[in-house]
């Protein structure tokens, strides 16, 4: 990744878009926090917890990799127990999640790269510099920029943005990026507009909106608290009334 694609995603040194959506983001964050408040979803202020907890959490649901990162934490208490398990016995732990065999590896690994960080590698991650914190995460087996966002935002609190399927797609139907941009151009597009300081509130609220109102089928617009900030809910609004004056 470029130094200016990290700088626009750490919203360092970058010139922002004065965009309509800016303004409009801030409204909706607004409103996404009256009606969902801040909730943690599971995450960790310790960045080495969140580290492993994320590796956890791809392609799999809540419950399963809340559980899978509960027994690993105690089956192994200490990256050093981590790092000299077999693959085998950290399969045991989150096999219930699936693709345990690769995750198991990347764990393994992973651990043995935050301790070869130094001593207290969450104290070093913490005193770096937030785009090498960025660039050492993001290179952890089984990471990448969007993970090393989540850490940076939720245990680094950070003003970052990670874009998930839930922000994606929430932001494509309001109209802010266009449909089908690759994950990584739907990432810089938003760090962009995203109002200064709001990028939890945004970022948590659209998660948790997306899960619960803005579903990948059959969005509930209806219920939407959004739903006049977003292109896709207007649609649906004039074409419910139309349908109306013609009965
Ligand atoms: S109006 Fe509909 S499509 Fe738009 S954000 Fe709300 S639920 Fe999603």
């Amino acid at each position: 990744m470029t130094r200016n694609l990290t700088q626009v995603l750490l919203k360092l040194k970058c010139r922002r878009y004065q965009s309509v959506w800016t303004s409009k983001l801030k409204i909706v964050g607004k409103l996404l926090f009256e009606e969902y408040g801040l909730p943690r979803l599971g995450n960790f202020r310790d960045p080495l917890r969140e580290i492993f907890y994320i590796l956890l959490s791809a392609k799999t649901t809540d419950a399963q990799y809340r559980k899978t990162f509960k027994n690993l934490s105690n089956r192994f208490s200490t990256l050093e127990d981590l790092s000299r398990a077999s693959i085998s016995e950290i399969k045991d732990c989150i096999v219930s999640g699936g693709l345990a065999t690769k995750r198991a590896t990347q764990i393994k690994r992973t651990a043995k790269k935050i301790i070869s960080i130094g001593k207290k590698p969450a104290k070093i991650l913490r005193s770096m510099d937030p785009e090498i914190a960025f660039s050492t995460i993001a290179a952890l087996p089984g990471m990448g920029p969007k993970s090393a966002l989540c850490v940076l935002m939720y245990s680094f609190k950070l003003d970052a943005f990670p874009v998930d399927v839930n922000v994606q797609r929430i932001a494509e139907r309001m109209g802010i990026i266009s449909p089908n941009l690759k994950h990584y151009q739907a990432q810089r597009k938003l760090a962009l507009v995203v109002p200064e300081g709001m990028s939890t509130v945004l970022h948590v609220g659209m998660v948790v909106h997306g899960r619960k109102v803005c579903l990948p089928r059959n969005p509930k617009c209806n219920h939407c608290k959004i739903r006049t900030m977003c292109r896709f809910g207007k649609e649906h609004e004039a074409k419910e009334h139309s349908s109306v004056r013609r009965r």
